[in-house]
């Protein structure tokens, strides 16, 4: 597996400080994600006004969530992160193992698990391990089985005497008993 370097931002988490720009980014983020709900809202009441639509939304969901989970990735694929939320709770959080950073990439905001804050800006973090143990490298590859030896023409000879041999034995009982 390629060697990753993961960074981290506000250790130790405990003792994090808030700075002004986390203070703009959440209420940034809180703006976008209120725009976002809203949209959610208005089509939930066209839903509820035309049934047709309401299933077609229905299937597409189900698709794009099936999608998901056959992307889903093995436990070694995804690093563990300690987050302290914009609220101020420490929680966990998953990302794949590629990405080495939980600034820049979104979404870099989550549920708090402890408070219910929605959408908590990460504002510290740091990286603490897989989810899981990679697998084993595969068993070294067995020496190949040499291909057995072709008998010699002494033995094939031989071979084909003693078939001659039996078959005459046989044909020799076949008259005895007519
Ligand atoms: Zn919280």
């Amino acid at each position: 597996m390629r060697k990753v370097e993961y960074e981290n931002h506000g250790v130790p988490l405990e003792d994090y400080q808030l700075t002004h720009s986390d203070h703009r980014r959440q209420k940034q983020h809180e703006v976008s994600s209120q725009s976002i709900a809203r949209q959610v809202e208005e089509d939930l009441a066209k839903c509820r006004a035309d049934p047709e639509r309401a299933e077609r939304r229905r299937v597409c969901f189900e698709n794009a969530w099936k999608l998901m989970q056959s992307f889903k990735k093995p436990d070694h694929e995804i690093m563990r992160w300690r987050v302290r939320l914009y609220c101020g709770h420490i929680a966990e959080t998953r990302r794949h193992r590629e990405v080495t950073t939980l600034t820049g990439h979104s979404p870099t905001s989550m549920t708090c698990p402890e408070c219910g804050k929605d959408p908590s800006k990460i504002v510290a973090f740091e990286p603490i391990g897989l989810a899981g143990e990679p697998p084993p490298p595969p068993e070294p590859v067995a020496a190949p089985v040499p291909p057995p030896k072709k008998p010699t023409r002494a033995q094939l000879e031989r071979r084909v005497a003693a078939l001659e041999k039996e078959n005459q034995r046989l044909r020799a009982l076949g008259h005895a008993e007519l």
